[in-house]
């Protein structure tokens, strides 16, 4: 072999001319051709000539000079609310309630309470969960009661992690507080006598507890903590009935959130859904009390009579409530509820992950379709909207911006997370689940009354569903998902060569931002591909 290696011919070095420069070329006027090389958003929709949604173009990439963090997403989600970030979640059953509304709000965007509760009261005490929010404090500990045993705490404990709670009368918070469970008092219990002792026998008693005032600051409640050598402050109101639960372990790791939605008074913002039957006049007296700073009109066709008669309604018994309407996809349906005093409207038919809409119905649009043009049209009247469904991933949002959405809702994107309603289980192939139903499944709609009155009259005998009912893998808290879909958006604007969203909109509009229509093959090859196999942790 080695012989065979030296007999080899040496070869000789290939000469390298420059590469060769074609007469044609010599005289192109390049400046007219970077012109062409893309178009623009008005030229791609006009080209199609057929409806098109996020995945069927791109966006070019622009000039780069400035960091990932000098993008700023700060945007109007009405005519009078500004946000920090464009992220809202949608009024679904399986996706908004308190626990959801308050990290969006945190993080800088919005949570919309559904309204499929038994009553309008239940929604309305949602909304006041959201507005009484004070960084730190736990506003609805888990309690338990005198009677209960140290096996109902275990319970508590397997099911949420933590042992230290509060015992008041009634078991929930409110209640005259009795006392404190931690789990320094029943390490030393036996199992087999879990089920036979009470937390009446084990806790610490009231007189023996260190409570804190509903005035106290973080700052004292930490002091008080640290001084004592406790975990859990009680707060207590005047007639020592128990209002929050102060954790050290927060405290400690308290974090800061400096984009948050907050209202005038300080206090988170949180949005609610109505449905356009008159009987929602009640319903909205009551989420105004609580504090409600947007109401969302839910309807999947926003153009009736219905809409537009509460919405003057809305404006003129309530004219300091800001007002989303919808749905809608049409330029046409968009003036309709502007001229009627919306303040914002929701854009999409059919474009949910759930929803079954344009096959039942035969009704809808293509989302980058109805957002590009509705937007267009409501920029010009000066009302922002929100591109609602459809939203994959963090790309799909920069998407949805770039056609002129000034937010965007999302359902199925953040319904696996700690944060949606409803409890986890695992799934025959060993993952970890939670359900998401569309509002108008049979599912949600058998639940309670309201989910009907989107879709339908509730004297409806026979029902046709629009969406269906699934199952979502865990995505851990939206603590991490949220700053991951900001981080992400900000690397998108970063790569157009934006550094905000009115100047994302105003070079949209101008023309500066290209887009180009891509191919199936296209769609394909910019997704993964040609791999054995691939794990995706997107963060
Ligand atoms: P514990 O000592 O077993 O109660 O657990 P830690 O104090 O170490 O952690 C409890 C964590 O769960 C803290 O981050 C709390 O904010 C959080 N948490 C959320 N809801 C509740 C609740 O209802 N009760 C308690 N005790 N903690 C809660
Ligand atoms: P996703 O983010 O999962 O793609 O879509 C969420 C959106 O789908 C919601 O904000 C709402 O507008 C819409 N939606 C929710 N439930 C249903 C349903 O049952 N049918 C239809 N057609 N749309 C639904």
């Amino acid at each position: 072999m080695c012989t065979a290696l030296k007999e080899l011919p040496i070869m000789a070095q290939v000469d390298s001319p420059r590469l060769e420069i074609p007469d044609s070329l010599k005289t192109v006027d390049w400046d007219a051709e970077f012109e062409k090389d893309g178009v623009t958003a008005d030229e791609m929709f006009a080209k199609a000539n057929t409806s098109l949604t996020y995945n069927d173009f791109n966006i070019f990439p622009g000039f780069i000079d400035f960091p990932v963090s000098a993008v700023d997403l700060t945007t109007k989600l009405t005519k009078e609310i500004t946000l920090r970030a464009p992220l809202i979640s949608s009024p679904m059953d399986t996706v908004t309630e308190h626990e959801m509304a308050i990290t969006m709000a945190l993080h800088g965007g919005i949570g919309i309470i559904h309204a499929n509760f038994p009553t309008p009261a239940d929604q309305a005490a949602e909304v006041l969960k959201v507005k009484r929010y004070k960084q730190g404090f736990i506003n609805f500990p888990q309690c338990i009661k005198p009677d209960d045993t140290v096996l109902d705490l275990m319970a508590i404990k397997s099911l949420y992690g933590f042992t230290g709670t509060p015992v008041t009368d009634t078991g929930k918070v409110g209640g005259k507080l009795l006392g404190l469970v931690t789990s320094r008092d029943v390490d030393f219990i036996k199992e087999k006598l879990y089920k036979s002792t009470r937390i009446g026998e084990v806790m610490v008693p009231r007189e023996r507890l260190i409570t804190g005032s509903e005035t106290l600051e973080l700052s004292d409640a930490y002091n008080i903590l640290e001084g004592e050598k406790k975990g859990k402050l009680p707060i207590v109101n005047s007639n020592d009935e128990l209002v929050a639960l102060i954790a050290r372990t927060d405290l400690k790791k308290s974090r800061d959130f400096p984009n948050s939605s907050y209202d005038k008074k300080g206090q988170l913002m949180v949005g609610a859904a109505i449905n356009t039957r008159e009987s929602s006049h009640a319903t909205v007296t009551l989420l105004v009390e609580a504090g409600v700073d947007v109401l969302v009109v839910d309807s999947s066709n926003g153009a009736s009579q219905y809409q537009v008669d509460l919405l003057q309604w809305l404006k003129s018994t309530y004219p300091q409530v800001q007002v989303i309407a919808g749905n809608v996809v049409t330029m046409r349906q968009a003036k309709l509820l502007i001229d009627a005093g919306a303040d914002a409207l929701r854009i999409g038919m059919g474009s949910g992950s759930i929803c079954i809409t344009q096959e039942v119905m035969a009704v809808g649009r293509a989302q980058g379709s109805a957002v590009f043009q509705v937007a267009r049209y409501a920029r010009s009247r000066g009302v922002p909207v929100i591109a609602d469904g459809g939203i994959r991933d963090v790309g799909y949002i920069t998407k949805a911006l770039g056609l002129g959405a000034s937010t965007v809702m999302m359902g199925g994107l953040l319904a696996g997370t700690t944060e949606a309603p409803g409890e986890y289980f695992w799934g025959p192939n060993g993952l970890r689940l939670k359900k998401y139903r569309g509002m108008g499944s049979i599912d949600a709609m058998e639940a309670h009354s309201t989910s009907q009155d989107r879709y339908f009259t509730s004297d409806d005998a026979i029902k046709v569903a629009q969406g269906v009912t699934a199952t979502m893998r865990d995505r851990g808290t939206c603590h991490k998902f949220l700053p991951y879909l900001i981080r992400g958006m900000q690397h998108g604007f970063q790569d157009i060569g934006i550094k905000s969203l009115n100047e994302f909109h105003s070079k949209v509009y101008d023309g500066t931002v290209k887009f180009e229509l891509r191919s199936q093959n296209a769609q394909l090859e910019g997704g993964v591909h040609s791999l054995h196999s691939y794990e995706k942790p997107a963060y």
